[in-house]
């Protein structure tokens, strides 16, 4: 195949066609300043004023309650410290999980250096919280609860919907990070008791650099960004007009789409991961087999370096990870996979390969054909499975 196989969907997508010329007329003539009195800024601002609604209606929020950011790193941080701030009065304790995403986990671990504790919940080895682990760990002292949606490397679906509940219960607030789950599963944050839901554009063919945060109205949280009066006087400077209509395009299409696209998804996924694990000895699915996002594959290789497959994988055109982007280049092995339970050298065994709407049947094929003479070759190569060969013989 000449061209590159695109199979890292959860680190960023490209910007759909029906997106990119949605934002072009705001980087030519619908330039003005949102705030601005004349009639070319009023329909900057009606701009914002729609996709605030098509964020909104994806997960059954009110316009008043959707907040505009630069991203799902942004809407975390802002979440979290915004939340601890303003309750810091009644508790000084939160929860969140051992897997979730750095935006949370080290926005965390900078609050416990402002004097707040933090339980960091185990989870089980498909990735799951428990939520017996859950009810037990809130004390009077509990403010906040953040807990991911679904997961980035292992795509591990986490009880959304049972959270809620216990935190709505005990009066607790409950955040969720949605970055890998909106236009994946179906979103509904009454339905579901969630008081804060962080999105992200570029993880659903938006652009980079845009985001929104949910804030459930009666939930105090404190200003992040201080300026103007813009986001409801809640966080200044003016609007990324381009980025925000972009993501509203972005977030309508992928929940209006997200069935029919979820099932073509779901055949993809399970013909790659069946496909690895019938013909590959010693591999093995992480995450959960069926409670997980349609469109991510994280399988570990027994014996060998995910970096090395990844190399070899990019020489014959097929983009793929070995975890988050954030991680890939540092040596440490992945936070998610080593909180499953995996030793370092099978977390350093994995490789992710995550799906998206360019993604066709032949380029699952063609993976097919190319991963196991790599896997081949590289165990051929290693002293692990040659030690392996030589202890079973
Ligand atoms: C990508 C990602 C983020 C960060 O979003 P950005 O828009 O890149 O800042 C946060 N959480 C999860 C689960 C993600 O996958």
């Amino acid at each position: 195949m000449d061209k590159k196989i695109y199979f890292d969907n959860a680190a960023t997508t490209k910007v759909r066609p029906e997106v990119y010329q949605e934002i072009l007329p705001y980087l030519d003539e619908m330039y003005a300043n949102p705030s601005s009195v004349y009639t070319i800024a009023r329909d900057s601002k009606k701009a914002i004023d729609k996709a605030r609604e098509q964020v909104a209606n994806a997960i059954n929020a009110t316009t008043r309650e959707i907040y505009f950011t630069s991203g799902g790193t942004e809407s975390d941080n802002w979440a979290i410290k915004g939340v601890a701030d303003a309750y810091k009065n009644k508790g000084k304790h939160i929860i969140t999980s051992s897997i979730e995403h750095h935006a949370v986990l080290h926005t965390c671990e900078y609050l416990e250096k402002q004097g707040f504790k933090v339980t960091y919940l185990p989870v089980d080895k498909y990735g799951l919280i428990n939520l017996e682990d859950l009810k037990s760990a809130i004390t009077d002292e509990t403010i906040l609860v953040s807990i991911m949606f679904a997961n980035n490397e292992i795509g591990t679906i986490e009880p959304i919907k049972e959270i809620g509940k216990i935190t709505r219960e005990k009066g607790i607030i409950f955040h969720t990070d949605a970055v890998q789950a909106i236009g994946h599963v179906p979103i509904d944050v009454k339905d579901m008791n969630i008081d804060l839901l962080s999105m992200s554009g570029h993880k659903i063919y938006g652009p980079k650099g845009t985001g929104a945060l949910y804030v459930r109205k009666g939930v105090r949280i404190t200003q992040f960004i201080h300026g103007g009066a813009q986001e409801f006087n809640r966080r200044g400077g003016t609007e990324n007009v381009c980025g925000i209509v972009g993501l509203g395009k972005a977030i309508e299409l992928a929940t209006s789409e997200m069935e029919e696209e979820n099932k073509r998804l779901l055949e993809l996924r399970q013909t790659i991961i069946d496909g690895i694990l019938n013909t590959v000895p010693y591999t093995h699915l992480n995450g959960h087999p069926e409670q997980r996002l349609s469109n991510n594959v994280n399988i570990t290789f027994d014996f060998i370096e995910g970096e090395s497959i990844l190399l070899m994988l990019d020489f014959k055109g097929i983009e793929a990870s070995s975890g988050s982007a954030c991680t890939s280049g540092s040596l440490d092995p992945s936070h998610v996979l080593l909180a499953l339970g995996l030793p370092h050298e099978k977390a350093h065994g994995s490789v992710r390969i995550t799906l998206g709407r360019y993604n066709t049947k032949e380029e699952a094929e063609f993976l097919l054909k190319e991963l196991p003479p790599i896997i081949e070759r590289l165990r051929n190569m290693s002293p692990l499975w040659e030690d392996f060969l030589k202890s079973n013989k």
